[in-house]
């Protein structure tokens, strides 16, 4: 990644008095933390940011998988090692039954939450997925929670079924969605869409969709994914959208970063570091003032995402399957003890979290 002088005007003194006092960082500080900040001072500001939210020692993790649906798409991103076109080999739907399979397995590991992510697939109309999303709430009630698609793949829904996203909204509001994931986002910049995903949607797009999303009702999150080719400066720019989103809406239940992984994929590259990662997050967590959850990925960074929560994160899933960023090189675990215990000897105390009801399991059914 690219990277830009900071100005030598500004001290970490300075940044962290205004941290410390509740005031807000711009483009300038944080550019100037990245550049110039120790580990140790990006952890203790971010701490003291987490802080204003959660108890110390505390943080909260979900079992949860995401159930790649179709593998169809038409997008084409240059970062996906996930996708066939319509004209390949080797594409596949769920049927309602291989769902639900999933998700019974999911809920006998003990996880009730599933996110639902594909491709862009031509073939399947808007009923297809009213029809799935309103089986799965027959079924399951609130025994389990899903996450019925990224933003990204909402677009294409709506536009392929000539609908407006408020349309298309309450559409999927009507078949007992109640949640439509920010996922899809990976770098928020118009110049990193041309560069690698054209045919996916507009920044612009992508905002527009999302407010259309939380102007219906329906609960929603952020994600980010850095270790492409994006500048600091895209990074930043990123962030400042994600907060203006957030300010004006208030509607982004958590954020979510995870990292870009390469393999098998069309631009290839190397895998960033997690020194990197956890520096992006506390980052994060300083600049996202707005935003109470700030996740760290165990898809990706393995027990290394537990280190995030020193780092500001104070949520995180335990994944039990993720068909796109598997086929890129992911690993995924079900030795779920094991990785509380990297949580646990950090000083944490890691609680289930029900993703609807927003606290421990085991309270809400209190
Ligand atoms: S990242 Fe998503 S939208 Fe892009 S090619 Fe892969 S499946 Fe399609």
């Amino acid at each position: 990644m690219s990277q830009i002088a900071a100005s030598v005007e500004t001290t970490f003194a300075e940044i962290a008095a205004k941290v410390v006092q509740g005031e807000r960082i711009g483009r300038v500080e944080a550019r100037w933390l990245w550049v110039n900040a120790s580990d140790e001072e990006l952890r203790s500001l971010a701490g003291r940011v987490r802080g204003r939210f959660h108890p110390a020692g505390s943080c909260t993790y979900m079992v949860m998988r995401i159930i790649n649906y179709t593998n169809v798409c038409v997008a084409q991103c240059d970062y996906c090692a996930f996708y066939k076109l319509p004209s390949q080999d080797g594409g596949y739907v769920l049927s309602h039954e291989e769902v639900f399979a999933k998700l019974d397995e999911l809920l006998a590991l003990g996880g009730d939450l599933a996110a639902f992510n594909g491709g862009f697939n031509p073939h399947l109309p808007l009923s297809y997925y009213c029809e799935l999303f309103a089986a799965i709430r027959a079924r399951y009630g609130d025994a389990l929670e899903f996450y019925a698609l990224t933003i990204a793949e909402f677009m294409y829904l709506a536009d392929h079924a000539k609908l407006s996203y408020g349309e298309a909204a309450e559409r999927l509001k009507d078949a007992g969605v109640r949640w439509v994931t920010g996922g899809g986002s990976e770098i928020l910049t118009e110049e990193f869409r041309a560069r690698h995903s054209k045919f996916k949607y507009t920044v612009a797009e992508y905002f527009l969709a999302q407010r259309a999303i939380v102007e219906a009702g329906l609960k929603t999150t952020t994600t980010m994914v850095i270790g492409f080719d994006e500048s600091l400066e895209e990074r930043l720019e990123h962030l400042e959208r994600t907060r203006q989103f957030q300010d004006e809406t208030g509607g982004l239940a958590s954020f979510l970063c995870w990292t870009f992984k390469p393999y098998f994929t069309q631009i290839g590259g190397i895998e960033i570091t997690t020194a990197e990662y956890l520096r992006h997050l506390a980052l994060c967590r300083i600049y996202l003032d707005n935003i109470p959850r700030i996740r760290t990925s165990v898809l990706t960074q393995n027990q290394g995402a537990l280190g995030g929560l020193n780092y500001g994160a104070d949520d995180f899933d335990l994944p039990i399957e993720d068909e796109v960023t598997q086929k890129a090189g992911a690993i995924v675990s079900l030795d779920f003890e094991r990785i509380l215990n990297y949580a646990r000897e950090l000083g944490y105390s890691p609680e289930y979290r029900h993703v609807s009801l927003g606290e421990p399991r085991w309270l809400a059914k209190s």
